[in-house]
């Protein structure tokens, strides 16, 4: 066990405060070590057994948790703090959190426990059952301070509405913090430049390289327990195919090179997507901002410094912002609020396996086949090609929530279930009826064709609808619109393409529907 020292120094009483930061909660500024003593106090890591195998999770993000976690224990160590540092290689590490507290409050003089109120439902769910054997011992648990939104605000703004809408939420935001508003309007007259961020990259443009990290020794020492312990677990992991910042230092690098190289061209070309090239324009920070080492308020204002020193046009800075402020304080707020039930629902009655291709990338989609090989070597794919391409197929062939879910979590670097699910359950799938989103993103193979280079290389043909060399999407779709009308043809969202539908021949529609369902049962799953 890593315990940077042996002799316990405690003052007064002996009583000591033991504050517990999880995974994700690698800020300075986390609210479990404000007021910290650094002589009396202990901060309890644990890099659990059960968070590593329980999921399959990507072997990046598997490396890039537990560097950050070490780089993190270390820069308090550097400020004189006591950590109790518990790694996955020690056989003596408990399976858990909860089983680590027991552990040291059996030990340890300990008469305060301080956590900070995790995000995701399963940890929130084990802080507040822990119960420790001593009576004597007070549990305090703090809001997590870092986002920009509380729980309560949200609640308050959530307060009689039966359909709330991140537009609105957004607008809420933007009037609150003042970011891009004058005189109480917003900035350029409009909230939103979503018109002018839909563009296709012309072939000729040239996109800057990712900014790379190279791994330190403490991050090769655990790349080499990774590979050791979970020799074929999903996701490249080889030395040179780990680019990850695991430090604030890094992450700030990142976050720089972003709002200076890539920001300008961010919302332009927003929705994107070209082959070979899975980061285009995009920050790639929210690994960094959901660990904690950046706060989404740093990454929000560098982003409004480089506005205000001209170097980023209004429909970049307003679209990147809108991610943060409105999109990730807005699903987080739905999930504190919905959860565990919003897991549960169901509304399209989706029960069909996940294709194995999702883990293997073998398939002749060539669209699939290129987010599926992105997120294998980087534990990354652009929020289009997450919510277009695999989150697309995933509704259009009504695979089960569950199983779409728990891919999700387990190969994206900056997945944790309070952000995943809502993206994954709500806005991809359609899963909770139209909570999260106004009517589901459900699209034809013509979206991926107009946003993409992808179809170049594919054996179908994104306009054929019916045969053999048919784009799947395509019959898919109104497959998918048949086989949910109940469910969506009031949906005023819905109206024109169910009026496109009512327009097409009896005959047509019922080969649209036998070639999707010969498709679907083609679908490659475990046995
Ligand atoms: P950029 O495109 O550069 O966006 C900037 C930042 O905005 C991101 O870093 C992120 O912090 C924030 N952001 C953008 N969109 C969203 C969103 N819809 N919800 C929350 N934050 C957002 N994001 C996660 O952080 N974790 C997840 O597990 C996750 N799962 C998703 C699953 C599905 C099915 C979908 C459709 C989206 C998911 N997203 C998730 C949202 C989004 O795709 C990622 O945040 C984004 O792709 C991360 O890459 P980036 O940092 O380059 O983002
Ligand atoms: Fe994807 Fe269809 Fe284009 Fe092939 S033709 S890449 S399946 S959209």
């Amino acid at each position: 066990m890593i315990s940077d020292s042996p002799e316990r120094t405690t003052t007064g009483e002996n009583a000591q405060t033991l504050r517990l930061i999880l995974t994700d909660q690698l800020s300075r500024s986390i609210s479990a070590l404000d007021g910290i003593d650094a002589r009396a106090d202990l901060v309890l890591m644990v890099e659990s057994p059960d968070d590593a195998g329980h999921i399959p999770h990507h072997r990046q993000k598997l490396v890039l948790m537990l560097s950050a976690m070490r780089h993190f224990a270390s820069s308090l160590r550097s400020e004189g703090i006591r950590v109790e540092y518990m790694p996955l290689d020690d056989p003596q590490t408990p399976t858990s959190f909860p089983e680590a507290l027991d552990r040291i409050v059996a030990r340890d003089p300990v008469t305060q426990v301080i956590a900070t109120e995790p995000q995701s439902w399963q940890p929130a769910e084990q802080l507040h059952a822990w119960r420790p054997q001593r009576s004597d011992l007070s549990i305090e648990i703090r809001e997590d301070g870092r986002f920009l939104c509380s729980r309560e605000r949200f609640s308050r703004w959530m307060d009689g509405r039966s359909t709330p809408r991140l537009e609105h939420f957004y607008h809420h935001m933007r009037r609150e913090t003042g970011w891009l508003m004058e005189d109480g309007h917003p900035e350029g007259g409009r909230w939103n430049y979503d018109v002018q961020n839909r563009k296709r990259l012309p072939s000729e443009s040239s996109v800057p390289a990712r900014v790379a990290f190279r791994p330190d020794k403490v991050t090769l020492e655990v790349i080499a327990l990774i590979r050791r312990r979970f020799p074929t677990r999903f996701g490249e992991l080889a030395p040179a195919s780990f680019a990850w910042a695991v430090t604030r230092e890094q992450a700030f690098l990142a976050l720089q090179e972003f709002v200076d190289q890539r920001l300008p061209s961010f919302g332009t070309y927003q929705d994107a997507m070209r082959a070979g090239n899975p980061f285009l324009f995009h920050s790639l920070l929210s690994p960094y901002i959901n660990l904690g080492l950046l706060t989404p308020t740093e990454v929000c204002e560098a982003a409004l410094t480089t506005y205000r020193d001209d170097q980023a046009p209004l429909n970049a800075v307003e679209g990147f912002l809108r991610q943060i402020l409105g999109w990730r304080e807005y699903v987080r707020g739905i999930y504190q609020l919905s959860m565990p039930a919003y897991a549960r629902t169901n509304f399209l009655d989706a029960t069909r396996p996940l294709p194995t291709f999702y883990w293997t990338g073998d398939t002749d989609l060539a669209c699939l086949r290129e987010a599926i090989q992105s997120t294998t070597q980087n534990a990354y794919a652009h929020h289009i090609q997450r919510l277009m391409v695999t989150g697309n197929f995933a509704l259009l062939a009504g695979l089960s929530p569950a199983d779409v879910e728990e891919w999700y979590l387990a190969v994206y670097a900056d997945a944790y279930e309070w952000v995943e699910l809502p993206n994954t359950h709500g806005m991809a799938l359609f899963a909770d009826g139209g909570m999260l989103a106004s009517k589901p993103y459900a699209a034809s193979g013509a979206y991926i064709h107009r946003m993409s280079d992808f179809c170049r290389s594919c054996v179908y043909d994104p306009k054929a609808k019916l045969g053999v060399n048919a784009c799947p999407f395509n019959y898919l779709y109104w497959n998918f619109l048949i086989a949910h009308r109940t469910q969506l043809q009031h949906n005023p969202r819905m109206a024109l393409p169910y009026r496109t539908l009512d327009r097409m021949s009896s005959p047509y529609v019922h080969a649209v529907t036998d070639e999707a369902e010969a498709f679907l049962r083609r679908l490659p799953t475990d046995p």
